[in-house]
């Protein structure tokens, strides 16, 4: 859990805990840097940060030399928005007729920790099937404090789940951790795949990759303002994408 030299090296945690606790200095000061939104009171119990760093966050060179922030028109957004509409519920439609699933998580106080970690790989490969992406492997880190959920290592490419969680944590909470961190896994190898010139300009999801990658190199810490955060392309996606699939599973909050 480390950024490296490469551009793409980003890593978003879900956790409960104040991140500024387990930060090193080099990266509180880079976030001390920014300005901080003092109005931004907007709740969340979890969340995604940067990890722990010892270099700067590198500067994407191919969209700083292209300038601008990418904007999208209101058609790639309403496009995009029914895309991840019709995604959404296919996954959820692929989960409720897994049966293997929906026993485990009606289940699941007497399943073992490999049982469920193994329910969790099938409904992220589920939902690698209905996004087109190859999900992140994901194990689990024994060593993660309580109130830390998880984390996709860009670095790495593989999501961490915090083993404490699958004997403390309600499934519903599980899942939409492994769908959300495996939202930013997709968000990785989409703009990967756009800056390769692998998706058509035209293609409103090519919009998106670079409104991601812009992001991704522009990123918003909780602790800059809870709101920047979780209303920032990348964690907007990872949220509301997570949110809606677990609502319809388990029913809403
Ligand atoms: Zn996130």
């Amino acid at each position: 859990m480390r950024l490296g030299a490469d551009n793409l090296t980003m890593l978003y945690a879900v956790s409960n805990q104040p991140p500024t606790a387990r930060r090193p200095a080099t990266v509180l000061q880079r976030v001390q840097s920014r300005p901080v939104v003092l109005s931004d009171t907007l709740e969340l119990s979890d969340r995604c940060m940067l990890a722990p760093a010892t270099t700067p966050l590198p500067v994407n060179d191919d969209l700083k030399l292209k300038g601008d922030k990418p904007k999208l028109t209101d058609k790639q957004r309403l496009d995009l928005t029914s895309l991840e509409a019709n995604q959404q519920r296919m996954v959820v439609g692929e989960i409720k007729a897994d049966a293997t699933i929906m026993a485990a998580l009606q289940d699941w106080g007497s399943r073992t920790e490999a049982q469920k970690l193994a329910v969790l790989r099938r409904i992220a490969a589920l939902e690698g099937q209905v996004y087109h992406f190859t999900p992140a492997p994901m194990t689990l880190d024994r060593t993660m404090a309580k109130g830390d959920y998880g984390a996709y290592d860009g670095d790495a490419r593989t999501i961490t789940l915090g083993a404490w969680g699958l004997a403390d944590r309600e499934p519903r909470e599980l899942v939409d951790t492994v769908i959300h961190e495996q939202l930013h896994a997709l968000q990785h190898q989409r703009y990967t795949a756009m800056k390769a010139g692998k998706i058509a300009p035209h293609n409103p999801l090519n919009a998106q990759a670079r409104e991601w990658l812009y992001n991704s190199n522009h990123y918003h810490a909780f602790e800059q303002g809870p709101k920047a955060y979780r209303q920032q392309p990348v964690e907007a996606h990872a949220w509301d994408g997570a949110g809606a699939i677990v609502d319809a599973i388990f029913g809403a909050k």
